[in-house]
């Protein structure tokens, strides 16, 4: 019999709903974790200087501007996008880090945890592991006795052995270090790990060692994961489905293969023409700017189309909706052309 337990948390005017319980018996078509209609709004106001020379008033930010997700048990979703298109805000609103302006997420697991892009500011420099460890695992209601025997069995499953226990985080390598973080979010048993850029503060070399370790602990812990990159080379590794974020919106979201082999949207054709050959870095920054502004300016149309060669005149004002690619199951696309090409095919 399922224990389903609801939390709800409500900050700023807006509600964000939790069904949190032990996941068991769930249906294999209930996803682990459901997005709807979310949104993220930031106030910035205009400094002392601004106001009395300009009379500005206040910006308003749409990070994450209505985005539906949905991710089932043992399943690893890629969140790809430009920094600033909002990704990071999409997974801290999911963990509860930030409120909700409007929309909801609802989970059935047991507990969601973050993996931090930087290691080391992500981790306490005054405590050793064994304490950044040990807080995890009282919170989860370990006992002090076996605190210790705890913290040494977590440390080996990220590849850390005992005596690193009693060391601070300045004594390690930046992999050693997201190790920690890693072994940290696993001390409270998550289901579900929101990775928010966990390997793009690392060299090319010990990234591929940090994405096999993630892998391997998903397949032995039956661990789902929404992983957050601007790379869509190194999502293509870990993912199931990858879904393609640009201003605060999903522009293109599928099976891996489908979004490699058949893109349609043309932001997605241009992330997939930056990607770099072996030995080279990303080159998603070349694609032409616009981005920021659009952000706090945005247009009532499509949200790429100040960058997009193939505009037509309904973009200007109609915001495009799904179409799903025919042949394609679990291939959709927000894109006007695409809309067209399914209606005459
Ligand atoms: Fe380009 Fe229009 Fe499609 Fe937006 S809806 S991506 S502007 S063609």
């Amino acid at each position: 019999m399922e224990k389903w337990r609801w939390t709800t948390i409500t900050r700023e005017t807006k509600t964000i709903e939790f069904k949190t319980g032990t996941g068991l018996g769930a249906p294999r078509s209930t996803p682990l974790v459901s997005v709807n209609g979310l949104k993220k709004y930031f106030t910035t106001l205009p400094t002392f200087l601004e106001r009395r020379l300009a009379g500005a008033s206040p910006k308003i930010t749409r990070a994450v501007d209505g985005v539906d997700l949905h991710i089932h048990k043992g399943e690893t979703l890629g969140l790809v996008g430009e920094s600033g298109c909002g990704k990071s805000t999409l997974g801290r609103v999911i963990t509860g880090l930030y409120a909700p302006t409007e929309g909801t997420v609802e989970f059935h697991g047991d507990n969601i945890q973050m993996i931090f892009q930087n290691p080391y500011s992500s981790l306490n420099p005054h405590h050793t592991v064994g304490q950044i460890v040990g807080a995890a695992l009282k919170k989860r209601g370990v006992s002090r006795n076996a605190l210790q025997d705890e913290a040494v069995l977590l440390l080996r499953q990220v590849g850390l052995r005992h005596e690193h226990l009693s060391q601070y985080p300045r004594q390690f390598s930046g992999g050693q270090r997201q190790r920690i973080g890693i072994a940290r979010a696993l001390a409270t048993r998550p289901s579900f790990i929101v990775a928010d850029e966990p390997v793009s503060a690392l060299d090319v070399s010990v990234q591929a060692q940090i994405l096999n370790l993630l892998e391997e602990l998903r397949a032995e812990l039956g661990l789902s994961y929404l992983f957050i990159s601007h790379d869509l080379a190194v999502v293509h590794h870990l993912s199931d489905r990858i879904a393609i974020m640009y201003l605060g919106r999903i522009m293109e979201s599928g099976p891996t293969e489908a979004i490699f082999h058949n893109p349609r949207h043309p932001y997605t054709q241009a992330l997939l023409g930056a990607i770099p050959r072996i030995g080279e870095r990303s080159r998603l920054s070349e694609l032409a700017p616009g981005q920021a502004l659009a952000a706090v300016n945005p247009s009532p149309g499509c949200k790429f189309q100040l960058r997009c060669p193939r505009k037509m005149a309904v973009c200007e004002h109609e915001p495009p909706e799904p179409s799903h690619v025919p042949g394609d199951p679990g291939h959709a696309v927000w894109c006007h052309l695409t809309e067209r090409r399914a209606l005459t095919e």
